[in-house]
């Protein structure tokens, strides 16, 4: 990868080790049908970035989708919550520092921003996926609802990307566990591991 990129990458503020990310610009890049990717969880841009740069490689553009109004656990007095991503009537709105790091990278023309809720813009898509990378609302309903409105616009072939599985409950939140458990019964292999990001494809 671009050494450039991956540094505006490791400095951008987000929750994905480097590593981590390194592997989903891999699988984008190794995505055998032609098409756009998908990221669920935006945030401030740090995922976009290996997506992006796999996403210009293969002529292709990474959606990026996120109501940039926080998770739960980014709300002012919760566990993640970052003083410098208030709006000015106290909302959390990352989205502007999502905008500076698309173009810290020079990435405007592959990383498309789609601001909404997922279940919303799920519900209106038409657009086949080579790539769909899970990393939105950690609740349960958040990540099943993922699930069930992205899943059926993932082409036969394309590679489905989840992150934060924890095994093991002492490590973090289930929800995203649970997806990937589901995933494998419903047919997908794991084709990638890397700490707690997990990549599956159809069998
Ligand atoms: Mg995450």
């Amino acid at each position: 990868m671009d050494r450039v990129l991956r540094q505006v990458a490791i400095a951008a503020p987000g929750f994905l080790a480097d590593e981590e990310g390194l592997a989903l610009y891999r699988t984008a890049l190794a995505t055998a049908p032609k098409g756009p990717f998908l990221e669920i969880g935006g945030y401030c841009g740090k995922s976009a970035i290996y997506l992006g740069a796999a996403a210009r490689s293969r002529s292709t553009v990474l959606y990026s989708l996120d109501h940039h109004r926080g998770s739960e656990e980014q709300q002012p007095g919760a566990e993640y919550f970052d003083p410098t991503l208030v709006d000015q009537r106290g909302r959390i709105d990352s989205l502007p520092m999502f905008r500076r790091t698309i173009a810290a990278a020079n990435l405007e023309d592959v990383v498309v921003a789609v601001v909404g809720r997922s279940s919303v813009v799920a519900g209106a898509w038409a657009t086949p996926l080579a790539l769909l990378f899970v990393d939105g609302g950690h609740s349960e309903e958040d990540v099943q609802a993922d699930l069930a409105g992205w899943l059926p616009h993932l082409k036969p072939d394309g590679l489905l990307a989840v992150h934060d599985v924890f095994p093991n409950p002492a490590e973090g939140g289930q929800a995203p566990y649970h997806a990937y458990l589901q995933a494998l019964e419903s047919g997908f292999v794991e084709v990638c591991a890397e700490r707690s990001l997990r990549v599956l494809a159809r069998s």
